[in-house]
């Protein structure tokens, strides 16, 4: 015990600094994504984040944007906890066997209009996940997709960047 008190005053801290993001691009986009919201809807976006079978590495990311760091929430964009009260369906993971359902049904609960935007290459096709006799494939399998955001995991800023895109193509749709 005394050695670990001892080891623990003098070694240096194993937390890594923290990171160096681009914070004057993360409020750009937020700013952008909140006007796009409030132009197209009057008010500002929900956002139901549904995990059909994922690693858990996505999810990482989509919480971070609503940690102290990145604040989702200073943008007017809030994620909640219903289907019902949602705008966007953030989708991530392969969607596997036994989340198909679950899919589909959450898909079905929330009210028109709805956009659905995966997170992550196994949202695409499956990624490293593809072909597994335990997975159905990507999202698109089983409900419709209107925006992919790539990577493994993307990173805050690109999730936020994917938003504003489906904003900006749902304006541009508009008659
Ligand atoms: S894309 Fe990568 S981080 Fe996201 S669920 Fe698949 S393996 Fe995990």
């Amino acid at each position: 015990m005394r050695k670990l008190l001892f080891q623990s005053l003098v070694q240096m801290p194993l937390t890594e600094p923290a990171p160096s993001a681009d914070d004057r691009a993360f409020a750009e986009v937020g700013a952008a994504l909140e006007r796009a919201a409030r132009r197209r809807l009057g008010r500002s976006l929900s956002i139901r984040e549904v995990d059909a079978g994922s690693c858990n590495g996505c999810e990482l990311e989509i919480h971070a944007l609503n940690n102290a760091y990145y604040d989702l929430e200073r943008f007017g964009l809030r994620f909640v906890a219903s289907p019902r009260h949602a705008d966007v369906l953030l989708v991530t993971g392969p969607v596997t066997k036994n989340m198909r359902m679950a899919l589909e049904r959450t898909y079905n609960a929330t009210p028109n209009p709805k956009w659905v935007v995966t997170v992550g290459d196994c949202a695409h096709d499956g990624g490293c996940f593809a072909g597994s006799y335990a997975v159905v494939g990507g999202v698109g399998e089983v409900v419709p997709v209107d925006l992919h955001v790539p990577g493994c995991p993307p990173a805050p800023l690109e999730i936020l960047r994917g938003l504003l895109a489906l904003l900006e193509r749902v304006a541009s749709a508009t008659p």
